[in-house]
């Protein structure tokens, strides 16, 4: 029996093995933490990738723990609204804790096949093809394929594509959970000159919320602190948002990267998956969304074709299209997004204005009604 390795146990690496698993295929996860975890934070799940997870028959599991958006608004930092929608979809869109996802997904899966504590430290490839992976606790193991669902970071990419570092696209971003005193449905984004928040809703009352700043990569919030920093910058911004800091007992800060689209996601072995191969910054939330789809195409591909390089290449080719558009059009809502010149940030809200809803709407339509189930490997 053919044995295939996933390194990266995140919501790319769990959901191929699921995938894999149901398609016969034997299948191990390595994971770096000592325990399969998640940032303490928001997710939207949208029904692009929601219709993965109904394929699977995992739906009602995912969807347990999440709160639904039934009206989204744009907004300026005062609070005017420029543009809303209520989402309508063969699926829901739907926000959740990350710690929530995770465990849907951990819960279909056989705990023999989870491996936690295993940081990958060495690979290489046998004469056949196969590959040989080394841990730094000292365990080794051979499998036929390795996926390399280890994220932005990747050391599989690594092998494959050298050493190139991910590119700092001009912002740093907090987020966290707070109990807000919102309808429970309410989602929005509102606008300001370089700084944008973010809130949507979890459920029972918690919403996860972003907050960005123009800033240099990895700038510390030290001295003022995190949270005084935050009820600064956002101190004349419209309710609730002066509100979510003290509402948030921890928040997470990151600086936002990504890499410049790029093909060749496979040698024979390793293969890439999610982030490895595709990261983007989160402005279209379809970062985690893709990183499913691609785990549905490639265990489709795999199993038509076998473990082969032909399997390979037919997953990135069905996706890779996908991945680079979104990845670019993320990027430029980013750049909108953080418009510090008066000026221009008066002509995107007015440009936001102006547009009936729908036209807004339309740009995201098209990546939530993609059905990647329905596409022909
Ligand atoms: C601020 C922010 C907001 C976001 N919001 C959304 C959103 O709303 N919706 C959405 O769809 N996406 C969102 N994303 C993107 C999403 O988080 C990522 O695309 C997704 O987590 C990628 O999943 P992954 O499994 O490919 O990688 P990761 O989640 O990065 O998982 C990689 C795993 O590999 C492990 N690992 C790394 N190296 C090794 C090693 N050497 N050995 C063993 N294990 C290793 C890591 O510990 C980790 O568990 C957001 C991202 C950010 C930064």
């Amino acid at each position: 029996m053919k044995k295939i390795a996933i390194i990266g146990g995140g919501i790319g690496g769990l959901t191929a093995a699921i995938t894999l698993k149901n398609k016969g295929f034997t299948c191990d996860v390595y994971e770096r933490s000592p325990v399969f975890e998640e940032v303490g934070a928001a997710i939207s799940v949208w029904p692009n990738a929601l219709r993965v997870f109904r394929k699977l028959q995992i739906l009602d599991d995912v969807l347990e723990n999440c709160g639904e958006i039934k009206e989204a608004y744009i907004k300026t930092s005062t609070g005017k609204v420029l543009a809303r929608t209520q989402p309508v979809y063969d699926l829901p869109a739907v926000c959740t804790h990350r710690a929530d996802l995770l465990a849907a997904l951990l819960k279909q899966l056989p705990p023999e096949n989870l491996h936690p504590g295993h940081e990958l430290s060495d690979f290489y490839t046998h004469a056949d093809g196969s590959a040989h992976l080394k841990f730094t606790n000292g365990k080794e193991v051979d499998a036929d394929l390795v996926i390399g669902a280890d994220g932005i970071h990747s050391a599989l990419r690594k092998k494959i594509k050298g050493d190139e570092v991910p590119l700092f696209r001009g912002y740093n971003l907090w987020r966290g959970i707070a109990k807000l005193p919102l309808e429970q449905g309410y989602a929005s984004e509102s606008l300001g000159r370089g700084n944008r928040v973010g809130i949507v809703p979890i459920r029972d009352g918690l919403f996860g919320w972003w907050a960005t700043a123009n800033e240099t990569q990895g700038l510390s919030d030290e001295p003022e602190s995190t949270h005084e920093k935050l009820k600064r910058i956002f101190s004349t911004w419209h309710d609730p948002i002066p509100q979510l800091f003290d509402n948030t007992p921890a928040i997470i800060k990151n600086s936002l990267i990504d890499r410049a689209p790029t093909g060749g996601w496979s040698t024979a072995n390793p293969v890439l998956l999610g982030d490895a191969a595709h990261p983007t910054t989160p402005n279209l939330g379809q970062g985690a969304c893709m990183a499913i789809e691609g785990a549905y195409l490639l265990t489709e591909s795999l199993y038509k074709y076998g473990i082969s390089d032909r399997a390979l290449k037919i997953y990135e080719q069905a996706h890779f299209q996908r991945t680079k558009e979104i990845t670019n059009n993320s990027l430029m809502l980013g750049w909108l997004g953080q418009l510090q010149n008066p000026l221009a940030a008066n002509l995107r809200n007015l440009f936001f204005y102006v547009q009936p809803d729908k036209v807004s709407m339309q740009i995201l339509d098209k990546y939530f009604n993609y059905d990647v189930t329905n596409i022909e490997i």
